[in-house]
């Protein structure tokens, strides 16, 4: 597949260099096994497989999702379902599927195919999914395009909710698919009238209110720094968030990020907000690490033996890792 604004496979995504073709992907049972070794270290609260498209690896997608949940972590399996889901998916406690649809049929169908209306329509069927459509310049050039979205979309019963993102480019990108300030202010107004309408949008006013203003880098966005992408090699890490290259954040439209932000944007005690403590709290763990990595190069160029005290220096008192 070539979707038209797919990222992923932008020869910057990686940072220059090599493409994501380059990579050697994990399959099989090296795959599964590879997932769950990666979240048994990070330990996420949340995991959220993305394309491509993961359905291309459904046996691996049905062998690993079992143990991933009962380990608590919470999963989103983000896809244009293109092929059918595990019946048994539809009813799995903290499992979660997206479908990403790119506005209305004609434009979706020419967009997305093999992954047409059609198709999803009857691969959804029994399941629950939340639809996730990233808005586009072509999109606000059309009045009332997101609500003729909401009302094809909202009614049906497999739809648990709808998520809007805006469309993001890297910086430097010219392309149809970006917003005018205009179109963006629209989009903003649109979807907070529209929240009102079809509750199964799923935007709170303070989400849709960060749109606009998306944080300055990355280094203001706190969802880039919580989260970590890795590609499907299990080892090569997509910076400085899931866009990859050298996302513009000032046109951040993604939903996720808008999310955070608005937690950040909560003031605790209506004085100090839960992104200060946040930044805060980066701050002193990053200095940590950065003393741990001291410590540890020291540890390798001395002989351990003679910087331990003495009473230390047995295989039977020698505790494992820094303090
Ligand atoms: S999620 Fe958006 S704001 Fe955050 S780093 Fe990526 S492009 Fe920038």
């Amino acid at each position: 597949m070539k979707c038209p604004g797919c990222y992923a496979y932008d020869a910057a995504h990686l940072g220059g260099g090599q493409t994501l073709r380059d990579l050697n992907d994990r399959r099989g049972q090296s795959l599964v096994d590879g997932v769950l070794e990666v979240v048994d270290r990070l330990k996420p609260l949340h995991l959220s497989i993305v394309g491509g498209d993961p359905l291309v690896r459904f046996r691996e997608l049905e062998l690993m999702i079992p143990p991933l949940l009962s380990r608590g972590t919470h999963v989103q399996i983000v896809t244009s379902a293109f092929r059918k889901m595990d019946p048994t998916w539809a009813n799995l406690e903290r499992l979660h599927i997206v479908v990403s649809i790119d506005g209305l049929q004609p434009e979706h169908d020419a967009r997305r195919a093999p992954a047409t209306y059609d198709r999803i329509l009857k691969n959804i069927a029994g399941q629950r999914v939340t639809v996730h459509c990233t808005v586009t310049g072509q999109m606000m050039k059309r009045p009332k395009y997101l609500a003729e979205f909401l009302e094809f979309w909202t009614p049906r019963p497999e739809i648990k909710k709808v998520w809007f993102s805006l469309f993001t480019p890297q910086v430097g990108d010219q392309m149809p698919e970006i917003l005018s300030p205009d179109e963006r202010q629209q989009a903003i107004a649109d979807m907070m009238q529209l929240r009102k309408q079809y509750p199964k949008l799923d935007l709170p006013e303070a989400v849709i209110r960060q749109f606009a203003s998306p944080p300055h880098s990355p280094q203001d966005c706190v969802f880039a720094l919580t989260t970590q992408t890795l590609s499907a090699d299990l080892e090569t890490l997509i910076t400085p968030c899931q866009f990859g290259g050298n996302p513009d954040c000032a046109s951040c439209g993604c939903i996720a990020s808008m999310g955070l932000a608005a937690v950040a944007a909560h003031k605790l005690g209506g004085i100090l907000s839960v992104g200060t403590i946040f930044r805060a709290s980066i701050k002193i763990g990053q200095n940590r690490a950065k003393s741990r990595e001291r410590l540890a190069r020291k540890l390798q160029t001395n002989d351990p033996l003679r910087i331990l005290p003495e009473k230390q220096a047995s295989c039977g008192s020698l505790e494992q890792g820094p303090k």
